[in-house]
């Protein structure tokens, strides 16, 4: 047993993650000393002597849609999944269901030694039939309908990813 690789070449849902801040506050103090920025329980600065104020910290995160997080409920996993990467920018889907021959690319294989795909020259032949897709329109409707403050694209692509 080693560590599981799975390829995937084909029509992916690219749902863009959100960027927000939380801000918060603790008493700290705001003077050059070393004490700035560390959590304080006095009202003086034990180094510098210097009335402790409110040291705020700004955090950036990003909202990314999962297919437990965002999906599950709707049970639109059985539909899609996101593919664990670690992609600030982006989540991204690939289809959970049998793709039709006329859009089917490389999926997982177990025995990957060496292998040679050739990329359809198609690619935007092939997109336009995925979104046709029942499957596809069911998960395009929920992410506009339901999840509106999420944007997303279809892009073709080539993915190598660990489970
Ligand atoms: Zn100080």
């Amino acid at each position: 047993m080693g560590i599981e690789i799975n390829f995937y070449i084909g029509p992916v849902i690219k749902v863009k993650t959100i960027e927000s801040k939380s801000s918060m506050g603790f008493l700290s103090c705001l003077n050059k000393c070393n004490n700035n920025g560390k959590e304080l329980n006095s009202l003086f600065c034990p180094l510098c002597g210097n009335k402790n104020e409110i040291y705020e910290v700004q955090e950036q995160f990003y909202l990314r849609p999962t297919t437990n997080s965002l999906f599950y409920e709707q049970k639109l996993d059985d539909l899609f999944y996101d593919v664990p990467f670690d992609n600030k920018e982006y989540a991204i889907f690939i289809p959970n269901f049998y793709l039709p021959e006329n859009i089917r690319s490389l999926y997982n294989s177990d025995k990957y030694e060496t292998f040679m795909f050739d990329i359809p020259k198609n690619t935007d032949t092939i997109l336009n039939s995925f979104v046709e897709l029942e499957e596809t329109k069911s998960f395009i409707k929920f992410l506009t309908e339901q999840a509106p403050s999420f944007t997303f694209e279809i892009d073709y692509l080539a993915l190598k990813y660990n489970n």
